[in-house]
């Protein structure tokens, strides 16, 4: 990779409204107040982490001061759009609240703000992460926003609007930007590969957009990091191996293992996973979420509404029919309620063994009454041969607590003379 290389995230940021995918409330409203002439003097970003927030205040800086601007739109020709861009700009500031918290900082944004702007129209204040503001700072603030100049606009960013004073954000024009869909990410994912003339299957792009978890950024920068290593092509064996993710199938096999009562095999997988350096937390996000498939596919019969590829959804569709949603959510539950602890365990790997085998002792003792009366009418056809009456086996089948269940079944048919 040459020297010029610069990370995606920054390489391929919207510079227009236009190209801002999603979001569309967010860069509807904004570009018609700038063709109405209707600005606010205060707006509020509110949305998590790589959804865009910071990109949108430039955009909108840009167009207010743009000299050329149309439709709402900054045109990136003229020397404001050229200097907004590069952050350079005399009178567009952004500032990060997390390292610039306290009232000092505030103080210096008053005496700025005094002062009309050099160049533009319009003064910008963009405060990234405002929410981490001191009281005092905010009060600083609060005293700017009641009585703004004219040229003065203040945009706000936060991933945690509910830690603004209420002051604050009632003299904020409100907006809020959501996670990017999955199919989003993919589409800007497939545009940039496009640019950088690099083939990337259809697998891959699913994998990495996933892995973003909603957040474009994050989603372009493990693409930057996967290139970084595959250069011209990225593949999704060669991806998996990279990021050291671990397959799907795997997924499957746990869940058939604990359908089949195998502890053994069940423990075995488990620790080759470890010895192949899986990390547990993925593994434990994996497993839950290769439960909540099974469970959609069962609730809704609809496999299209998950989040994977085809092939890996027809085979979710045939691998649900071994269980019962009853079953599934038994085993979800069990993962919510040790999610914590798991988080916390000194020992993760010995955690997670035991969680393994109590997913295995659950799901033994989970009687599927359908079978049961399948079995029974089984029984009961047998019972009229009198060469085959092993109801203990056909007990066993159905459930480990075959003691139990035998009493009541003598109670409830009076079979006494049949079992021995
Ligand atoms: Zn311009």
């Amino acid at each position: 990779m040459n020297s010029e290389f610069k990370v995606s995230a920054r390489e391929f940021r919207p510079q227009k409204f236009s190209e801002v995918i999603s979001q569309e409330f967010a860069t509807r409203t904004l570009k018609n107040a700038i063709k109405n002439n209707k600005i606010a003097h205060a707006y509020l970003f509110c949305g998590p982490r790589g959804t865009g927030k910071t990109t949108l205040a430039r955009i909108f800086a840009k167009a207010m001061n743009c000299s050329n601007q149309s439709d709402g739109e900054p045109c990136n020709k003229c020397d404001s759009c050229i200097e907004i861009t590069s952050g350079g700009h005399p009178d567009v500031f952004e500032l990060d609240a997390a390292s610039n918290r306290g009232i000092d900082d505030v103080r210096a944004i008053q005496d700025a703000a005094k002062f009309y702007p050099i160049k533009g129209k319009f003064k910008f204040f963009i405060i990234d992460e405002v929410h981490m503001l001191t009281i005092q700072a905010f009060n600083a603030l609060l005293k700017i926003l009641e009585e703004p100049p004219a040229y003065l606009i203040f945009i706000l960013a936060t991933t945690n609007p509910e830690k603004i004073p209420q002051t604050i954000t009632s003299r904020c024009q409100r907006f809020l930007l959501s996670r990017f869909k999955i199919n989003e990410i993919i589409s800007k994912l497939k545009d940039v590969a496009k640019q950088r003339k690099i083939k990337i299957d259809d697998e891959s792009l699913f994998e990495i957009a996933k892995l973003g978890d909603g957040a474009l950024r994050d989603a372009l920068g493990i693409f930057d990091m996967v290139i970084s290593f595959s250069e011209t092509e990225i593949k999704i064996k060669d991806l998996k191996e990279f990021l050291n993710l671990p397959d799907k199938e795997i997924y499957f096999k746990i869940t058939e293992f604990v359908k089949s009562n195998d502890t053994l095999e069940l423990l075995n997988l488990f620790n080759s996973l470890v010895d192949k350096g899986f990390d547990l937390q993925t593994f434990y996000n994996g497993i839950t979420e290769h439960l909540r498939n099974i469970l959609i596919i069962k609730s809704t019969g609809n496999e299209d509404l998950l989040n994977e590829t085809d092939v890996i959804k027809s085979e979710y569709k045939k691998h649900s029919e071994s269980f019962t949603a009853e079953e599934i959510l038994r085993l979800l539950n069990l993962l919510f309620e040790s999610e914590q602890k798991f988080k916390y365990s000194f020992n993760q790997k010995i955690f997670m063994e035991s969680l393994l085998q109590e997913m295995v002792k659950l799901n033994s003792e989970t009687v599927n009454f359908d079978k049961l009366i399948t079995e029974l009418n089984e029984f009961k056809k047998k019972t009229l041969n009198p060469e085959i009456t092993d109801i203990d086996e056909i007990v066993k089948k159905v459930t480990p607590k075959k003691d139990i269940l035998i009493e009541k079944l003598k109670d409830l048919f009076d079979i006494e003379e049949h079992i021995n």
